[in-house]
């Protein structure tokens, strides 16, 4: 085994053999001209001159080694289905998909936004779009209209996949009303609607615009679609992320360097071997299952389960019997469900054989020690490896990579800089690297970002820079946006962030969509949104809003109504993750004395924690007011 502090010191030092080793974990038409090409930073292009495709390496490339094995395993206990795809099962389905896109037009460069429910349609849709080097867009399904409009305008799609709804908790959840609201509220209207009829929700389908999947499938079931090879920093897709102001950004990804990250970090951070079995609990509308519930394990040759239901349905031991059932090797969740789980008989954790498990890998909040704890006893010392990572990076930042060398976990940590990482803490004032253990800092990344990382924004190149590169005073470097220290052991320690961005159940969500979406109430006229700690969610959202007409708010029954009012319009406009817990309502808000909101001492008061220096606050009653009504 090599030691990681090597492996580590080598991607970054020496960048470009190192990562021209990991190339050739990935099958390419056209062999990389040259590594990494940073004459223009920040903008960083990986393996120039390669040509390749991301299905190909996903699924084509397994066909003469394990062509009959396992590759997608859906498994949905809100319809009660199971089924098993091998790797020749998924390249028919794909081409099947691939064609339907092909016939209305699709070609490479064009979007396909996908608004699914965790259905294996999604993952064939995703890999076609990869196939034809069209431009997936996905969007999470539990947003609402106004949410996805913003996305539907921004991406411009030709084509968007759908399906008539979704289910939670067994109950049918409509998206098309949802879709059919958004195309009208979107300046740019796409062509056509594939839509998978699932039997959920009845619907009228758009004369001209909508197309029967069923039915268009039935025409290709012998199709033949190559992949169309693409240039390495061709992008592969782009997925909306929220910031600090209202306009949710796309991501956008290449497709060789992130071929060659995910190829890599299959076996080197979570020591994933061709032939197993991978378990990832997230959604595709988030980059965590882009990454590794469809493209990290298939091209690492493992099946991947993709699963629709609830954690605790029908009851708390679904996801250890999918381990026991399908040999699961690798699992990869988020500390909320665990939380979840953690409500659920202890007992259940221990009724299936869990002897093929290797490691349990969180990611998307921090892990909180009490909740590590309560996993890795449940789960009989069975590693628990915490991972940091964004949107942006596409895989993690922060984690043990014990693929390379094996290393002990500190509780709290997710661990030291991934290797292509060149992590840097630094004075947020000064831009000055903080070198010390334990100091406080931002922490941040030296340009180039690794593969896989995002291009740039989609269509914002200059956003691109001035939101991440432009934030450190003197220096030109990459912003998490989150705060860390590192021990004397190199482990780093998040601690939140540094900006108006929440978490609410791993999901990142930007206040300021949420008080923009408020204030479209018409008896808002003003509110201010902050996160605050909760203990299953992490966080959750919590308004605080001055109404226009205070009249009729004379009492607790009348504030409720409104308080319904407000979150229904949210629940309308973005979707229900993005309701806020409570909306209470005030007659003023704390402020400087210039008008900026002073969002992190409200913040402070509900968690019941010093506010700090409050010498700017304009009018302290409206802190006291606040403080009131928490109870
Ligand atoms: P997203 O882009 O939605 O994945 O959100 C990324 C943000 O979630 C990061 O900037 C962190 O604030 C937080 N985050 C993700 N993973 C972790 C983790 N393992 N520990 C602590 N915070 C995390």
């Amino acid at each position: 085994m090599v030691a990681y502090a090597d492996f580590h010191r080598r991607s970054i030092e020496d960048r470009d053999a190192f990562w021209s080793e990991q190339a050739k974990l990935v099958e390419w038409e056209t062999q990389p001209q040259q590594i990494c090409d940073y004459s223009n930073p920040p903008f960083a292009k990986w393996f120039v001159g390669g040509k390749t495709n991301l299905c190909h390496n996903a699924v084509d490339r397994h066909l003469k080694d394990r062509a009959d094995q396992a590759a997608l395993i859906f498994v949905s206990t809100e319809t009660n289905q199971e089924h098993t795809y091998s790797f020749r099962d998924l390249h028919a389905e794909v081409q099947r998909m691939a064609a339907i896109l092909k016939d209305l037009g699709v070609t490479k460069g064009d979007r396909v936004l996908i608004y699914m429910p965790m259905i294996a349609e999604a993952a064939f849709a995703m890999l076609a779009c990869a196939r034809l080097g069209a431009i997936h867009s996905v969007v999470f399904g539990g947003f609402a209209s106004h949410s996805l409009a913003t996305r539907i305008e921004d991406a411009s799609p030709k084509v968007i996949i759908s399906a008539d709804a979704g289910s939670r908790g067994g109950k049918g959840v409509p998206y098309k009303p949802l879709l059919d609201e958004a195309i009208k509220l979107s300046a740019h209207k796409p062509a056509n609607v594939i839509m998978v009829d699932r039997k959920l929700a009845a619907f009228t389908p758009v004369a001209g615009r909508d197309v029967d999947y069923a039915t268009e499938r039935a025409k290709h079931m012998d199709t033949v679609v190559p992949c169309e090879w693409v240039e390495s920093t061709h992008p592969s897709y782009t997925l909306y992320t929220s910031g600090t102001t209202g306009k949710p950004k796309g991501v956008q990804r290449d497709t060789g360097g992130y071929t060659v990250a995910l190829a890599s970090s299959i076996p080197h951070i979570y020591q994933g071997k061709p032939g197993g079995t991978f378990f990832c609990t997230s959604d595709i509308g988030w980059v965590v299952g882009h990454s590794y519930i469809i493209y990290g394990p298939l091209i690492g040759g493992m099946a991947t389960i993709m699963y629709e239901g609830l954690p605790i349905r029908p009851d708390g031991g679904i996801w250890w019997s999918l381990v026991e059932k399908y040999k699961v090797n690798v699992m990869f969740s988020a500390p909320t469900a665990i939380r979840v789980l953690k409500k659920q008989d202890p007992a259940l954790l221990t009724k299936y054989d869990l002897s093929s498990l290797q490691a349990l890998f969180l990611a998307g909040e921090p892990l909180d020690e009490p909740t590590a704890k309560w996993i890795s006893e449940g789960l009989n010392g069975k590693a628990i490896i915490d991972n940091y990572w964004q949107t942006e990076t596409g895989w993690p930042i922060l984690t043990i990579c014990n693929g390379v060398e094996k290393a002990p976990s500190k509780f709290g940590s997710p661990g030291k800089a991934v290797y292509g990482y060149n992590v840097k803490l630094v004075d947020d004032q000064t831009g000055e690297e903080l070198t010390g253990a334990n100091q406080k800092g931002v922490l941040t990344i030296e340009g180039p970002l690794p593969p896989g990382n995002l291009q740039t924004i989609w269509g914002d190149d200059k956003r691109f820079v001035s939101t991440y590169w432009n934030t450190v005073p003197n220096k030109l470097v990459y912003s998490t946006f989150d705060w860390a220290v590192r021990d004397e052991d190199g482990y780093f320690f998040i601690l939140g962030r540094t900006d108006d961005v929440i978490n609410v159940a791993g999901h990142r969500l930007g206040t300021r969509e949420i008080e923009e979406s408020i204030s479209s109430h018409p008896n808002i006229a003003e509110v201010a949104v902050v996160g605050v700690a909760d203990q299953l969610k992490g966080q959750v959202a919590m308004a605080f809003a001055i109404a226009k007409d205070t009249s009729g708010l004379t009492d607790d029954a009348a504030r409720k109504v409104l308080e319904a009012e407000v979150m229904k319009v949210v629940d309308s406009q973005l979707g229900a993750v993005a309701r806020p817990s409570r909306v209470i309502f005030v007659t003023s808000l704390p402020k400087t004395r210039s008008g900026k909101l002073l969002r992190r001492a409200i913040q402070a008061v509900c968690e019941k924690r010093d506010p700090g220096d409050l010498t700017t606050i304009d009018d302290p009653t409206a802190l006291q007011q606040i403080k009131d009504q928490i109870v």
